[in-house]
């Protein structure tokens, strides 16, 4: 037993903790939870706890069914939103073979690999995303077929008496009472539509943070009435919901990606940073847009990229280089736009971090950055810019990654595999599907 370990066994018992929550993410991003009694804490800690991986999307073979959950003492932590009298506690999980492997197919451990990758070159990787969500009424639908959002206002709308500051307000309090600091908060452009912006933290931790976040925001919305959802295109004419994510490497206490003598104060690391994450953009789509929705976010309007560009202060480049406080070393950053709200962050990172390390170690050269509306432009113009666009279905970013050396080398065999016949799946059963356009455009033309 380590000390982390021991000092989850005393607070269980001074706290008086009634359920050990053990937490995972399948391959979708979806949080998987199983509840402990506090007296078997021990015996995870020692020889982790058994499930059946073969019911979990994405995790293993149904002849390789059993698996086990390791939980991860440093994110131990009392969940306020269960009150204080049956405490409920939670921890988030490795997910193990019984030989006491990592399981290849754990989100967790994938980053993790890409982790040790950056580490192993000298660098430690930290992030911080912009976690965008609407704010709705209910779960049920409007009269008019669509979702009914709580309020009416736009970007930094301050809506004297309106709920959603009061629930933004309760989730940072929440958020921060369990060691999970946010930067800011404010509406964003769609109606209901919210941003909260978790610090940055390194890579593994956002990324565990992130699932905390969405549960956090999920029950906040339940205990004021409302409902949050991270779908990433719940209205077809207001904005999608992104999780734009800023990116830096640190040597040491060093800001890898600063160099005040160069063009836009970014380091030749980071210019290739910038070029991995462009040339693999592609092929990771399928990634970082997991569902049939998310394309519908990135269509080349609503501020979400649809072209892979860079830009230093363009909104509708994938990659953007902020320039809010140029001359302060430690905050130069690089963000990537082409995420979606409902993202597996560790799979997300875990390809957009291989993508910039690639870019690093093999030197990619940058192309020139954009400077024009990239949505803006026709499709001739883009080509001669060299903005090519991002796969526009899930079934084209399928094709893409199905091609892709790069992304089965960083997700391994066995969990691409996983991915893609959980999301051909899902492309099958939309392509089936007649939709209500179908129906209204041609029922009574045909
Ligand atoms: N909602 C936009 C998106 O889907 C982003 C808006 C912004 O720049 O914050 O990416
Ligand atoms: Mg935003
Ligand atoms: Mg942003």
């Amino acid at each position: 037993m380590d000390r982390q370990q021991e000092f989850v066994l005393r607070t269980i018992e001074d706290r008086d903790v009634r359920f050990v929550r053990l937490w995972f993410t399948d391959v979708t991003g979806t949080l998987k939870s199983v509840a402990l009694a506090p007296a078997e804490v021990e015996g995870a800690f020692t020889e982790g706890l058994g499930f059946d991986g073969s019911s979990i999307d994405g995790f293993t073979r149904i002849f390789e069914s059993d698996m086990l959950l390791q939980p991860d003492p440093s994110t131990f932590q009392i969940l306020p939103w269960r009150g204080e009298d049956e405490p409920t506690s939670r921890m988030f999980c490795d997910v193990m073979t019984p030989d006491g492997e990592p399981s290849a197919s754990d989100p967790r451990y994938i980053l993790r690999r890409q982790l040790n990758r950056a580490a192993d070159m000298g660098f430690t990787c930290y992030t911080h995303p912009e976690n965008e969500f609407y704010l709705l009424r209910s779960e049920q639908l409007g009269a008019d077929g669509k979702p009914v959002p709580v309020d009416q206002a736009g970007y930094f709308d301050h809506v004297p008496g309106g709920v959603a500051q009061d629930f933004r307000r309760h989730v940072v309090s929440m958020l921060e009472s369990i060691g999970i600091s946010v930067e800011f908060s404010h509406h964003e452009n769609g109606p209901g539509q919210n941003e909260i912006v978790l610090r940055y933290a390194d890579a593994l931790q956002t990324a565990d943070n992130i699932m905390t976040f969405r549960t956090v925001v999920k029950e906040v919305a339940q205990l004021q009435g409302s409902y949050a959802t991270f779908m990433p295109k719940p209205f077809g004419e207001h904005p999608g919901s992104g999780m734009h994510t800023h990116f830096s490497l640190f040597e040491g206490d060093s800001n890898a990606f600063y160099d005040p003598a160069a063009e836009y104060r970014l380091s030749t690391t980071a210019r290739r940073f910038v070029a991995g994450l462009l040339k693999h953009s592609p092929e990771i789509t399928a990634i970082t847009h997991q569902f049939v929705n998310s394309y519908k976010r990135l269509w080349g309007g609503g501020e979400a990229p649809a072209y892979v560009s860079w830009g230093h202060n363009n909104r509708s480049a994938l990659v953007r280089v902020p320039l809010y406080k140029p001359d302060k070393a430690g905050s130069a950053r690089v963000e990537y736009r082409g995420i979606d709200a409902s993202a597996n962050p560790y799979l997300t990172y875990a390809v957009l971090l291989a993508a910039g390390l690639k870019g690093i170690e093999e030197e990619y050269e940058l192309p020139e950055a954009a400077a024009e509306d990239i949505s803006a432009l026709t499709n001739t113009e883009r080509r001669a810019l060299g903005h090519d666009p991002l796969p526009g279905t899930l079934h084209d970013a399928l094709r893409l990654m199905e091609e892709s050396e790069f992304v089965a080398g960083v997700l391994g065999e066995q969990a691409c595999e996983n991915y893609l016949r959980n999301k051909r799946q899902e492309w099958d059963e939309y392509r089936v599907e007649v939709t209500p356009y179908e129906l209204r455009r041609y029922l009574g033309i045909l």
